[in-house]
């Protein structure tokens, strides 16, 4: 029986820092690393990897159905005949183990041995979908996620206000981690709105002198308004000097005057990318990540260029394996080539939506986030949006909900052009309505979920 590793010794910290360093030396090192040894990384921790999920049944079956196998990775392009997944088969693997599927590289009895965590996505509808994290997968992710804040703008030393909610999710306590263990920042553990309310938070960031929020940009910009109501100026009381929020980028960028960069990540890998100050796409942590961008349907591999369902596979972990998790997320990989902030790191384009929320209607491929997009730039139309997908006399119709501060009696002018934008931009005929700010948060659960709804499939 092996013995107790208490975290000191379950973790080889040196060996940590030098395969993934953390911020602020990320940026004079692996961020600055040239193509060729990007490359030679990434093959060399891509086999470690195959290695490990060759011995977790989901992927072992799964291989051997291929007729794939580890020593058939001679070069990154061999990824490609992997088989890739998605939820609906982690779904199917708890289903027929429950409760922790056979997809996990690691056991609740190797906590016996060393320090371990679990965390679950869903849970609102359907099963919850749990990781097991091994202490390296936490501090690992816990730099990924230090050099995508720090890259934001906060810095050793802060003061942050984390209002992400404490709960089952990941989420709270990855930002927590990396708060505290990787960028020295002193947390404000306030929890969400319903934990703290929003005229406290307010409070204790001004008292405390914060220098980020962390939370939805919805919840963020509910928080300004909050402070102008308690007759404080946002930018001048609040002084925040990052904004790691993500949301309506121009509007959090006014309300508070601070930079705001676009990022990317999910629960079970922590941070897979991030904007630069450049601005044009975000550069993957490739010492942590090889990302395809793949057909929704098929799973192939797209061309650079072309949009399509994000591909995940971590080389960072010693726990659960995520070997190409087609996530369903759109985006689009830029080609290769040197950035003029001098990363030759592959950039991604930010989340474009959704790729399982596709609706087809009349024959053109639509996606909500793109439609409230659309509609929520139209003149007197508020930032809040919400889609309905519904099925009349056979035929597939769709519904974009907005909000005005108009007066009520001008709602239906306002859906009108709403409905001819919408129109233009796409080419089929869209339906659309306007109703008073605030009257879609029971639809979009804002104010109570982490995440906010923005799409109901009602065919
Ligand atoms: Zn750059």
């Amino acid at each position: 029986m092996t013995a107790q590793r208490r975290p000191h010794e379950a973790v080889d910290y040196d060996q940590l820092v030098a395969r993934l360093p953390p911020p602020p030396e990320y940026l004079t090192t692996a961020y600055l690393a040239d193509p060729d040894t990007i490359a030679a990384t990434q093959l060399a921790r891509l086999r470690e990897r195959a290695e490990a999920a060759s011995r977790v049944p989901f992927f072992r079956e799964r291989w051997a159905a291929a007729g794939v196998d580890p020593g058939g990775l001679r070069s990154l392009d061999d990824l490609r005949h992997f088989p890739a997944y998605t939820v609906d088969d982690i779904r199917r693997s708890i289903e027929a183990n429950p409760p922790y599927g056979d997809y996990q590289g690691v056991s609740v009895a190797d906590a016996a041995t060393e320090p371990m965590r679990v965390y679950m996505s869903g849970g609102t509808t359907g099963t919850s979908r749990p990781t097991l994290y091994t202490a390296w997968d936490r501090e690992a992710g816990a730099i990924l996620t230090a050099r995508a804040l720090y890259m934001q703008g906060i810095r050793p030393g802060d003061v942050v206000v984390n209002a992400w909610a404490y709960s089952t999710h990941n989420g709270a306590h990855a930002m927590d981690e990396a708060l505290y263990r990787w960028l020295n920042c002193v947390v404000l553990s306030t929890g969400t709105g319903n934990v703290t309310p929003s005229r406290k938070q307010v409070e204790l960031a001004v008292q405390y002198g914060a220098s980020a929020i962390l939370t939805t940009g919805d919840y963020l910009l509910h928080l300004a308004d909050t402070a102008r109501a308690m007759g404080l100026d946002p930018q001048t009381d609040l002084r925040l000097t990052a904004l790691p929020n993500i949301g309506d980028k121009q509007r959090l960028h006014d309300t508070f005057g601070v930079p705001v960069y676009d990022s990317y990540g999910f629960h079970e890998v922590q941070w897979v990318a991030i904007e630069c100050p450049v601005g044009d796409g975000l550069h993957i942590f490739e010492d942590a990540f090889v990302v395809q961008i793949v057909d929704i349907e098929t799973g192939e591999p797209l061309a650079d260029g072309e949009q399509g369902a994000v591909c995940i596979t971590e080389i960072y972990k010693t726990g659960s394996p995520q070997f190409r998790y087609n996530i369903m997320d759109l985006s689009t990989l830029h080609p290769p080539g040197q950035c003029a902030c001098g990363s030759w790191l592959r950039k991604m384009a930010p989340f474009a939506g959704r790729g399982d929320n596709m609706v087809k209607l009349r024959g053109v491929n639509l996606w909500p986030e793109a439609l409230g997009e659309i509609a929520t730039a139209v003149d007197e139309v508020g930032d809040d949006w919400f889609v309905v997908a519904s099925r009349a006399d056979g035929r597939d119709e769709i519904t974009v909900h907005v909000v005005s501060h108009a007066d009520p009696t001008r709602f239906d002018e306002i859906a009108d052009r709403v409905a001819a934008r919408l129109h233009e931009a796409t080419g089929v005929r869209i339906g659309a309505s306007v109703v008073a700010p605030g009257a879609l948060d029971h639809l979009t659960g804002f104010g109570t979920a982490a995440k906010l709804v923005r799409f109901r499939d009602d065919r």
